[in-house]
């Protein structure tokens, strides 16, 4: 099995696992929406096991995740997602094996992608606050690729996003009323570095 499709499918289950609570977190600051976006995106990648051939590389299956979440997900967090893996697929594409420095410059490359796009900033309470720990793990980092770190960095990102005045997207619409909930984006990320990390 093409190792790059055992860790989608395994990001899909997971997201799957969690659609009703993903759903649950959006209804709070958002229109409830993010569970069924970001679930109807994975799975429709994971339909197109076939294009994620033997030896694919990993820069051009980024390509069609990022071409197959623009498409599909309707959502902001869909073209934000998008435009981080296309992001991570240029820097993949230019670098000779993947190893941890390689994943902080893409992750690098993903966040300033997400902070163009959506005209955000960092402690805005969005996704961007469970991406932009990872980095650290991973350059502080010099064994195997070290998604636990990232993991654990993103699930802490993900937790402190409850304390802050959402400022992007529509949970700004609520003002003050915003804070005491995790962003649902950034609960996605988190959800996807656990599925990374417990990937075998
Ligand atoms: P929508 O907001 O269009 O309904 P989703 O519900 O799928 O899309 O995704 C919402 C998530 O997208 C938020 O929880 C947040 O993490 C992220 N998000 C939304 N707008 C922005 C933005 N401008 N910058 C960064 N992240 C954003
Ligand atoms: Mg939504």
């Amino acid at each position: 099995m093409n190792q790059f499709f055992t860790y989608i499918s395994n990001i899909s289950n997971e997201l799957t696992a969690n659609e009703q609570l993903l759903n649950q977190l959006d209804g709070s600051i958002g229109d409830g929406d993010h569970g069924t976006n970001i679930v109807r995106g994975f799975k429709a990648i994971v339909a197109k096991k076939d294009q994620f051939i033997e030896n694919q590389s990993i820069d051009k299956s980024l390509m069609i995740c990022a071409q197959t979440l623009m498409s599909t997900v309707g959502g902001t967090s869909g073209a934000l997602l998008a435009t981080a893996m296309m992001k991570m697929a240029v820097v993949f594409k230019n670098s000779p094996a993947i190893n941890n420095q390689v994943m902080a410059s893409g992750l690098q490359a993903a966040e300033d992608g997400i902070l163009n796009l959506g005209r955000t900033k960092l402690g805005n309470g969005t996704m961007l606050d469970a991406i932009h720990p990872t980095i650290e793990a991973f350059k502080n980092s010099n064994d195997s690729l070290n998604f636990k770190g990232a993991y654990e960095a993103a699930l802490k990102g993900a937790q402190d996003t409850i304390a802050m005045k959402k400022l992007s997207g529509r949970a700004s619409y609520l003002g003050d009323r915003s804070i005491n909930n995790m962003d649902p984006g950034a609960k996605s990320i988190s959800l996807i570095f656990k599925a990374l990390s417990e990937t075998k």
